[in-house]
């Protein structure tokens, strides 16, 4: 930047010098035109210092439409400026499962459905997490769901099948994650191995806050590695009283903000859009949509102040084969179904910040992955 600087102080300078000539007006002007180019290119080539990837499980248009429907015609999701597709099929099935998408964004390649952070030949792969960590980066994941089910779990961890819940909270431990919040205590304190994780991460620096004492709201904001497990095992649905996303949104990027100056990745979950799917239930679909909505809201909102900030947020997937029928008004939907499980549709991409332009058009959900890596200039 400061290379930038100089040059537009010797182009200010020349103009100022070439402005008494008549026939210099035109050297004038091809000077302006330089600086401006140079400032078009130079604002085009801004990296962002921090990265939120937010992933709304089961999320298809229809599901965005719904919500958007039933909360007087809109959401956050307007706000974003750039919008792109991906084609979000695994690598041995055109129809995608949790797994294999999530390491496809978290590490940039496609694998097979059930597939924890492994090829499609069962080998570790690196992920966008490991490797913020490796850069002197903060890093957090937050889920509706349990933090070591698909989703999180495929950025943080390495294993050959999705439910084994155990193995992949053990795998929390061999990284330096430095916030994760999401249910699934038991998977932690509870094993079939009688290790006491959450023990093994208080030894290691961590501090552990769990549902059964204080609420998220009331902590104060931790000092070291945290961790926060908000249920015993899947949080409930946000129609039952869960209420925790928006607010651990903004607490997530105020905190990793202050874990390193390097910057941070965040990966933002609302998990459990994709579960209205499977049972096809509209209402469940849209309270889980909307809570997801003010998550949005609220890391946009932190983005906006922060102005060094990249906010991505797609879907894995769609789920449900849901669409919204005849007979629906504004602010009443008649959605139906074709399936009980996830669909191959087109998955929408919306991006907010400096490198947003990188996620416009029609790619692989891989590419998620190459885009953010490029952002970051790993
Ligand atoms: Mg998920
Ligand atoms: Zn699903």
């Amino acid at each position: 930047m400061n290379k930038l600087l100089f040059f537009l102080l010797i182009c200010f300078a020349a103009t100022s010098c070439v402005t008494t000539s008549k026939t210099t007006s035109t050297a004038q002007e091809v000077i302006t035109k330089i600086v401006k180019d140079t400032v078009y290119v130079a604002e085009k080539r801004k990296k962002p210092k921090n990265i939120i990837l937010m992933i709304g499980d089961g999320m298809g248009l229809t599901q965005i439409s719904a919500g958007m429907y039933m909360n007087n015609n809109q959401l956050a999701l307007e706000k974003f400026p750039v919008i792109g597709l991906h084609k979000c099929h695994a690598d041995n099935d055109l129809i995608t499962d949790s797994a294999a998408a999530a390491t496809s964004f978290a590490s940039g390649i496609k694998t097979y459905n059930g597939a924890i952070g492994v090829d499609r030949n069962k080998k570790p792969v690196v992920t966008i997490l490991e490797l913020a960590e490796e850069k002197g980066l903060a890093t957090g994941l937050v889920a509706t769901s349990t933090i070591v089910h698909a989703t999180p779990a495929s950025f943080i961890a390495h294993q050959p099948q999705r439910k084994m819940y155990e193995e992949i909270a053990a795998d929390f431990l061999t990284t330096e994650v430095d916030l994760f919040i999401g249910g699934g205590k038991k998977y932690f304190d509870r094993r079939v191995d009688s290790r006491n994780l959450l023990d093994e991460f208080t030894a290691k620096g961590y501090q552990i806050n769990t549902f059964l004492g204080k609420s998220l709201e009331e902590l104060e904001m931790p000092t070291a590695n945290f961790g926060y497990l908000t249920a015993d095992s899947d949080p409930i649905p946000v129609a039952r009283g869960r209420d925790y996303l928006p607010y651990a949104s903004t607490f997530s990027c105020k905190f990793l903000d202050k874990r390193s100056p390097k910057g941070f990745f965040l990966m933002i979950e609302g998990s459990q859009i994709d579960w209205g799917g499977h049972a096809n239930d509209s209402d469940y679909i849209i309270t889980e949509m909307l809570d997801f909505n003010e998550s949005i809201e609220n890391v946009l909102e932190y983005a906006k102040k922060d102005g060094n900030t990249l906010v991505v947020i797609t879907a894995d997937h769609e789920t449900g084969g849901y669409a919204i029928q005849k007979g629906s008004k504004m602010g009443e939907i008649k959605g139906a179904f074709t399936s009980d499980y996830h669909t191959g549709d087109l998955i929408p991409v919306f991006a907010y910040g400096p490198g947003a332009e990188a996620f416009a058009g029609i790619y692989e959900n891989t590419a998620i992955f190459d885009k953010i890596k490029e952002a970051f200039g790993f």
